[in-house]
């Protein structure tokens, strides 16, 4: 299709009027969209150490290290760097003890800001 001069004049006319598609960011906050994926985050309390969402990560970004056997204490990695966002872990987690929080100003230029521990102990049963 051969263009015409000036074709396009009447969609700029359009455009002048009308609010920028864009967005002011940084100078404003953005809306954050209901289920927007930020970073995993681990509510210690609920995680029965299962291990579901170190196996179904696809970014190799969670570990658990086993502090004591005997006291049933644990230390989950979460490495934020490496993780793309996908919310796989919370799919998988059975107790709900992960989430995607809203944070999407997590830019660093140091990557081990973006390591997430956490120590706790796995809950006891009420038999145990
Ligand atoms: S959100 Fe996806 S990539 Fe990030 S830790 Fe969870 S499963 Fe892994
Ligand atoms: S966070 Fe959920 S999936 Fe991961 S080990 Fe704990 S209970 Fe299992």
């Amino acid at each position: 299709m051969k263009l015409k001069p000036g074709m396009f004049i009447p969609e700029l006319l359009k455009h002048l009027f009308r609010r920028p598609s864009t967005v002011n960011y940084p100078f404003e906050k953005l809306i954050i969209p209901k289920d927007f994926r930020g970073t995993p985050i681990l509510k210690t309390e609920l995680c029965i150490v299962c291990r579901a969402c170190v196996r179904d990560c696809p970014a190799v970004a969670i570990e658990i290290e086993t502090l004591s056997e005997e006291e049933k204490k644990y230390k989950m990695t979460i490495h934020n760097d490496r993780c793309i966002h996908c919310a796989q872990c919370v799919e998988s987690c059975p107790t709900k003890a992960l989430y995607m929080d809203d944070s999407y100003e997590v830019a660093t230029d140091n990557r081990w800001k973006l390591k997430f521990e956490y120590v706790y102990s796995r809950p006891k049963k009420a038999n145990q």
